[in-house]
C-alpha cells in the first residue's frame, strides 16, 4: 500500500513554535525523506469557521500568513500538495455521508474537543459545526487515503474518531477507506508545547505564543519574560524543571553542540538541569541560552519567510493549482464511497435495467 500523508492547521493565526516541534519540522523531514508517495498539506479554513463564524476575515488573512509559515519552513510545492479545505466541496460531502456513523453521545465523549469548549468558553451555545468538526477531520483525512497523520497529541482523539468511522464503514459499505496512524513527535517535549506564560497548551487562540514570524526583538523580550519556576526566587534557591516551560523548550529545542557556542559552562542540557536543580543557576542565564537557541532555529525560517514575501501572488497561485490537484483526489473517493454505498444511482446500469425489468413484468 502506497504511503500518503494528510495533516494541516486552522488559519486563525501566524504558525507558532509549538507547531513547529508538534507537527511542522517532522512534516519537512518526512517529506525530503522520499519514504511517501503524496503529501497532502491541509490549510483548514472551512474547520476554523467552526468557532469564528462570525469573524470570517480573520480566517481570510491568516491563509496567506500559514502559507508563509508552511514555504519558510520548507514545505516544498513540488514535493508537497498545499491545498485549502474549503475549495474541496468533495470534503462537505464525505461528512455529511459519515454522521450518519458517529453518534451524539461519541462526540460528546471526545476530551479535546471538551477542553476547547471549555477554552472558547462555549458553555451551551456551542455551534453544531464546532462539535462536529472531528468527523469534517475523518473526511479530510479518508479524502485522501492517507496512511500517516503527522501531529501533535491533541490530535490523538480525532484520529481515533477517524478510525472508528474507517472501520464502521467499511464493514458496513464494504472495504473502501484507508485507516491512518498518527504520528506524534518522538520528543516528550514536542506532544505538546506549553505557552510562554506556563499554560498546558501553546495556542494561538490563548495569545501565549512565540511565532515563527517573531521579529529576533519579539523572540527576546517574550523568552526573558517567560514563566518559569514560581519557588526559584533567588539565584541560589534550588529549581525545579519539571514543569518548567524555560527547560520544556530547551528539551524541544536545544542540541548539545549549542551549548560549546553559547554557553559553555555546560557541555549538556543535563548538566545545567542538574545545576539549575541544586541551586546557584538564575533564570536570566537559562532565558539567554533559550534565546540563542531559539534565535538560531528561527533566523533561517526568518530569512526564506522575507524571501516569500516579495511574491504574494505567486503564492496563491501555489495555493491555487495545489487545491486543484487535491480536489482530483478527492473526488476519486467520493466516487468510490457513492458506489459503495449504492448511492451512484446513473452509474448504475445494473439498478437501471433491473427497476426497467420490474415494471415491464408489471406491464
Ligand atoms: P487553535 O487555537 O485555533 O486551535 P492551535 O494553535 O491549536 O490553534 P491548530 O491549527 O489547531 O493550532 O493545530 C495544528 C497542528 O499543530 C496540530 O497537529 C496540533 O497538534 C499541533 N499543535 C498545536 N499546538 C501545539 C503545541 N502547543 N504543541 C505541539 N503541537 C501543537
Ligand atoms: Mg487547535
Amino acid at each position: 500500500m502506497s504511503k500518503i500523508i494528510l495533516t494541516g492547521d486552522r488559519p486563525t493565526g501566524r504558525l507558532h513554535v509549538g507547531h513547529y516541534v508538534g507537527s511542522l519540522r517532522r512534516r519537512v523531514e518526512l517529506q525530503n525523506s522520499g519514504e511517501f508517495e503524496k503529501i497532502f498539506i491541509m490549510i483548514a479554513d472551512a474547520q476554523a469557521l467552526t468557532d469564528n463564524a462570525e469573524n470570517p476575515g480573520k480566517v481570510r488573512d491568516n491563509i496567506i500568513e500559514v502559507a508563509l509559515d508552511y514555504l519558510s519552513c520548507g514545505l516544498d510545492p513540488e514535493k508537497s500538495t498545499i491545498l485549502i479545505q474549503s475549495h474541496i466541496s468533495e470534503l462537505t460531502e464525505l461528512s455529511f455521508y459519515y454522521m450518519n456513523l458517529v453518534t451524539v453521545s461519541r462526540l460528546e465523549r471526545n476530551p479535546t474537543i471538551k477542553s476547547e469548549i471549555q477554552m472558547r468558553n462555549f458553555q451551551t451555545s456551542i455551534p453544531v459545526g464546532f462539535y462536529t468538526y472531528p468527523i469534517s477531520q475523518a473526511a479530510d483525512i479518508t479524502a485522501f487515503k492517507a496512511t500517516t497523520v503527522p501531529a501533535g497529541e491533541d490530535q490523538m482523539p480525532m484520529l481515533e474518531q477517524t478510525q472508528e468511522i474507517v472501520h464502521k464503514f467499511n464493514s458496513v459499505y464494504g472495504e473502501t477507506l484507508v485507516e491512518p496512524k498518527i504520528l506524534l513527535p518522538d520528543n516528550q517535549a514536542c506532544l505538546r508545547l506549553p505557552g510562554t506564560d506556563g499554560m498546558a497548551k501553546m495556542s494561538k487562540s490563548l495569545g501565549n505564543c512565540i511565532y515563527l514570524s517573531d521579529t529576533e526583538d519579539e523572540v527576546k523580550k517574550k523568552v526573558m519574560s517567560m514563566f518559569t519556576d514560581p519557588t526559584h526566587l533567588q539565584v541560589s534557591d534550588p529549581g525545579h524543571v519539571e514543569g518548567n516551560p524555560v527547560f520544556i523548550y530547551l528539551d524541544a529545542f536545544s542540541k548539545d553542540e549549542m551549548f560549546a557556542e553559547y554557553c559553555p559552562d555546560y557541555s549538556c542540557l543535563q548538566e545545567m538541569k542538574d545545576h539549575y536543580t541544586r541551586g546557584g543557576l538564575g533564570d536570566v542565564k537559562v532565558k539567554k541560552f533559550l534565546n540563542s537557541v531559539l534565535q538560531e532555529t528561527l533566523a533561517p525560517i526568518r530569512a526564506s519567510r522575507a524571501e516569500w514575501e516579495k511574491d504574494i501572488p505567486a503564492i496563491y497561485e501555489i495555493l491555487h493549482k495545489g487545491s486543484e490537484k487535491a480536489k482530483e483526489e478527492a473526488a476519486k473517493t467520493l466516487s468510490e464511497v457513492k458506489s459503495a454505498m449504492k448511492i451512484n444511482y446513473f452509474d448504475d446500469k445494473e439498478l437501471i435495467n433491473a427497476q426497467s425489468l420490474k415494471y415491464q413484468k408489471q406491464v
